[in-house]
């Protein structure tokens, strides 16, 4: 069977119609038609190498959805013609001690990435292993969906596994495609949302997504006001910021967490963290059963990114778009 997509053939090139073969379906697999798409910032890192572990051609895409066209012989939980979404993980061994657990993205053993040696979701086709299609819950539209299967799971997983509670005053700093998606989550969520960035530029929406404040931190003395406030910081940055005042803005035993990658390595201040027991932890997509759970809530709570969408045949503008920092605040590509 042939899949037409579009690939990268060199590192930071454009996109070119790319046809490829797939070995006979895997038994554990499932095989996708992809309807949506989303771009994500990891896309751009794989096709520019940033991360030193592209291989070329390379099929960029990882916030599928679609229907499934074929199933493996051994797959049970999902059926032809179900509609699922595919996001960053397609696979892992299945057996140590994290994938027992539910834990599949941790685990250590055989971590398999959507678009890491294999071909990803700008094509008419993509595939996976079958627990990491993801059933997508009746009343989310597909068109609008693709960003939660990374974006989206990014920043509801930290909050699940660090015990975030109704109540709890928590921060977002940085409202982009990650930011304004926590924004929400935090708020249907039943926490006091500060949404932290630069300017005051994104004020009216944040506070439209559910945020009830709003820091400013560029020439401001508004992040330092805050001192001791939040329970739960969810940095979504990559540039490097101040991380000293983040950590004076956690409340006793608060938690900064990190989703995006700033450019640097973090310098932390010990004496503020040690005094008040903050934490500083790292956050990442979660497993397939937190994203099928996010799913849920989305579709209950009518939570939903803010998506902009391109034809796949426009990918090269679409992916131009993103580059240029356009993006409002996530894009798909619709097929
Ligand atoms: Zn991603
Ligand atoms: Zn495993």
């Amino acid at each position: 069977m042939m899949i037409q997509g579009y690939a990268v053939m060199s590192p930071k090139s454009e996109l070119t119609p790319f046809e490829y073969g797939l070995d006979p379906l895997d038994p554990l697999e499932v095989e996708v038609r992809v309807q949506y798409c989303g771009i994500c910032h990891s896309d751009l890192a794989m096709i520019d190498n940033d991360w030193g572990m592209s291989a070329y051609p390379l099929v960029p895409g990882h916030e599928v959805i679609g229907e499934v066209t074929a199933v493996g012989q051994q797959v049970k939980n999902i059926k032809v013609g179900q509609r699922v979404g595919v996001g960053w993980q397609s696979g892992s061994c299945q057996v140590c001690h994290y994938c027992d657990h539910g834990k599949e993205h941790l685990c250590i053993d055989e971590q398999k990435q959507t678009i890491v040696g294999r071909h990803g979701g700008w094509a008419d086709s993509v595939r996976a292993q079958a627990r990491f299609a993801v059933p997508i819950p009746d009343g989310l539209d597909s068109s609008v969906a693709g960003p939660l299967m990374c974006a989206g799971t990014t920043v509801w997983s930290p909050m699940i596994h660090y015990g975030v509670r109704p109540g709890m005053k928590t921060a977002v700093l940085g409202v982009g495609g990650l930011g304004h998606l926590a924004v929400q989550f935090l708020a249907k969520f039943g926490t006091q949302v500060t949404a932290i960035s630069s300017t005051h530029n994104k004020e009216d929406e944040a506070r439209q997504l559910g945020a009830t404040d709003f820091i400013a931190t560029r020439g401001t003395d508004e992040l330092a006001k805050a001192a001791m406030r939040f329970d739960f910081i969810l940095s979504t940055v990559s540039a490097d910021v101040e991380w000293s005042q983040l950590i004076d803005a956690l409340a006793p035993e608060g938690r900064l967490c990190i989703v995006g990658v700033p450019e640097s390595d973090l310098k932390l201040p010990a004496f503020p963290m040690i005094m008040y027991e903050r934490s500083v932890s790292g956050g990442r997509a979660g497993a397939p059963s937190d994203t099928a759970a996010m799913m849920e809530f989305c579709a209950q709570h009518g939570v939903a990114p803010m998506c902009e969408q391109f034809e796949m045949k426009d990918i090269n503008h679409a992916v131009q778009h993103v580059r240029g920092g356009k993006a409002r605040y996530r894009v798909v590509l619709a097929n």
